[in-house]
């Protein structure tokens, strides 16, 4: 027992556990009641329901609707755009199910009262581009959060779950998971049948653009710590195309969204010339990545590699071309309150360094690279596909079930399939669900056991910051700098240097090679002997250094990934620079890992990309 341990720990059982209040978990929470009416429902999350995840502020669009009732697209076509956008490679099993579905998932959210803009001429829901329609999406994460407290028996807020509890008489099936209250410091043993993580992604593993006061200034959300990967990893799951990170264009500084700005403003970029650009890097991009660079629309990252190469050459900054748009009367006001609805930040800045788009073309930046699995790329568990379409390689039990027996994700957890965003998350947390009540359902009197010695073992390891701090906190040797303990803030900044440095983020311009990820793995082992020497003065930089221990494993699953994809697959999100071009003869393929948290060694391995779409 830890010289601290005097936290009461409190028990919670249920049949099904959702990890995550955001997008995907709130769908999970909510279909859970549908299909197990009498089912123990049980959401926990690490803020509170009401304004969590990555779409707290509210959102301008919602960008996965097929609009299959007005005859707009068929999942088919979302596939093959997916497929498209990630370079070939998609689980499109995952996609199709998700995209068959999303749009009842829409309908429910206008039925409980989200404003969705129409065009009045056909009454239809307003796109702003092929996928995506318009909202008014202040009350978005509100109103679906209230779905979800209705549905659940209990939501559990200001709680961060940091381990996976196994089963004591089989290892490879869940048993629940543990974590602590971020406020009360109550330590929560959480008992369940099945369990569904819907934890988001993971900011904040590359060294960000903005550092020291500006350093929460990201794309992402600073608060997305990477659980949703190190849970599943820590419990033996096997990860796939965590090597898949992803760099976003974006208005420099304030990182607001451009989409609105490209589809539905129809502004344009240019160089710092007033030159168009993109077109001068097709030869050269054509080299590397063969036909994917005349494909329409042009992969992500090949657009991102135009913008790098431009800017490599000389002729930055990139700037969006905002001042004709702006001189209409309306374009101007949805301009500015496409970043009023979400991103309140980039109006700021702009206000802040003298820019009107009316009267100054604004500049464009490229993120650091962040990991996650519902945006454009397809970081995240490797997971078992649906019954009636997934070739038989992707199905070993229930739908969106892990290679761990009764362990479940939706949202950024589940990987191969990009493209989800907000109603994407929710139509797979509701999949999730539905085959999650049936694994229960199945399971009978079958139950998991929990043992008494693992979490009152994790419980010492959970709290061990806040002893450490105790023990160490007199012998500071100036200022924050002690030899007994480190802090939250120095082992981030520290993590985020070397995967900066030698795993390809904006320093090295994105690029790595076979050496340089070598030593950031070495580095990383490092850094992961330290972590047992972690200092919480408080509660929260408790929570600080348990999102600390989950961006480290996340971060060594994708050093580890990208070691083993010997070719440079998504040019302007990474570069290998030892196998420069895309290598279709042998990597036309999933990489997937498994850690044995034992041994601390990672297995990779190959799985095949099965076309089921022409
Ligand atoms: C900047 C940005 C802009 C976007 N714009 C759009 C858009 O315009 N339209 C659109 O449709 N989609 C958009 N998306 C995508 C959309 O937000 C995501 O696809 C969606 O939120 C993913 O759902 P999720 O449940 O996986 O993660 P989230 O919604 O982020 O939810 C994760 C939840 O898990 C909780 N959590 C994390 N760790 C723990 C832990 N250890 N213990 C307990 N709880 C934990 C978090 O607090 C959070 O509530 C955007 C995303 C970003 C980042």
């Amino acid at each position: 027992m830890g010289l601290f341990s005097r936290e009461k720990t409190i028990f919670v059982d249920s049949d099904i556990l959702v990890i995550g209040g955001g997008m995907g978990g709130c769908g999970a929470t909510y279909e859970s009641r549908y299909w197990g009416r009498d089912l123990k429902i049980v959401c926990v999350e690490k803020a509170n329901i009401e304004r969590s995840g990555a779409v707290a502020q509210g959102l301008y669009a919602i960008n996965c609707y097929m609009g299959m009732q007005w005859d707009e697209n068929k999942p088919e076509d979302h596939v093959r755009y997916a497929r498209n956008d990630l370079m070939g490679l998609v689980r499109e099993d995952l996609g199709y199910d998700i995209a068959r579905h999303v749009d009842s998932t829409v309908h429910k959210f206008e039925e409980w009262g989200l404003p969705m803009m129409k065009d009045p001429k056909t009454g239809r829901y307003l796109r702003e581009g092929k996928w995506q329609i318009m909202i008014h999406g202040e009350s978005y994460k509100p109103i679906v959060a209230e779905a979800a407290r209705k549905a659940a028996t209990e939501i559990y807020n200001r709680i961060m779950v940091t381990h996976l509890l196994m089963d004591a008489k089989r290892p490879k099936r869940v048993a629940g998971a543990v974590g602590f209250n971020v406020r009360t410091g109550d330590f929560y043993v959480f008992r369940a049948k099945a369990v569904i993580v819907a934890a988001g992604g993971a900011s904040h593993i590359f060294r960000p653009r903005a550092v020291g006061e500006g350093m929460g200034r990201t794309w992402y959300a600073p608060w997305s710590s990477a659980s949703a990967y190190a849970l599943p990893i820590l419990a033996g799951a096997k990860m796939t195309q965590m090597e898949n990170r992803i760099v976003l264009a974006r208005f420099k500084d304030g990182y607001g969204p451009v989409g609105a700005y490209f589809l539905h403003l129809k502004t344009y970029t240019q160089n710092a010339y007033g030159e168009e650009y993109e077109s001068k890097w097709q030869d050269h991009t054509r080299q590397l990545v063969g036909d994917y660079v005349d494909h329409h629309p042009v992969p992500t990252c090949l657009r991102n590699h135009a913008f790098l190469e431009e800017v490599k050459a000389g002729r930055g900054p990139i700037r969006m071309v905002t001042k004709e748009a702006f001189q209409d009367p309306h374009k101007e006001t949805v301009g500015w309150e496409n970043f009023l609805g979400m991103t309140i930040g980039q109006a700021v800045v702009w206000a802040s360094q003298n820019i009107d788009p009316k009267e100054i073309n604004p500049e464009l930046t490229t993120s650091e690279p962040y990991v996650m699995g519902s945006h454009a790329t397809c970081s995240g568990a490797w997971a078992s596909g649906p019954e009636d379409c997934a070739p038989a390689d992707y199905q070993w039990g229930y739908n969106r079930m892990m290679t761990v027996d009764g362990l479940f994700g939706a949202g950024d957890t589940i990987g191969g399939s990009a493209h989800k965003f907000s109603s994407g998350s929710f139509t797979e947390g509701r999949i999730a669900a539905k085959a999650a009540v049936k694994y229960v359902n199945d399971m009978g009197n079958d139950q998991p056991q929990v043992s008494e010695t693992e979490y009152e073992n994790l419980k010492n390891a959970i709290y061990k910051p806040l002893e450490n701090y105790k023990i160490g906190r007199n012998e500071i040797v100036g200022g924050t700098v002690s030899p007994s303990y480190l802090l939250p803030l120095h082992g981030l900044q520290r993590l985020e240097k070397i995967m900066d440095e030698y795993v390809g983020g904006i320093s090295a311009h994105y690029t790595t090679n076979e050496p340089m990820l070598t030593r950031g793995i070495e580095l990383l082992t490092m850094l992961k002997e330290d972590l047992a020497y972690l200092g919480a003065e408080d509660l929260h930089q408790l929570q600080r250094a348990w999102e600390l221990q989950h961006r480290v494993l996340a971060s060594e699953c994708v050093t580890q990934h990208t070691l083993f994809r010997k070719e440079t697959r998504w040019p302007g999100y990474y570069y290998r620079a030892d196998h420069p071009k895309l290598d279709d003869k042998d990597w036309h393929c999933f990489t997937l890992s498994r850690y044995d948290r034992e041994s601390g060694k990672w297995e990779m391995e190959k799985a095949p990309v099965h076309h089921i779409i022409d």
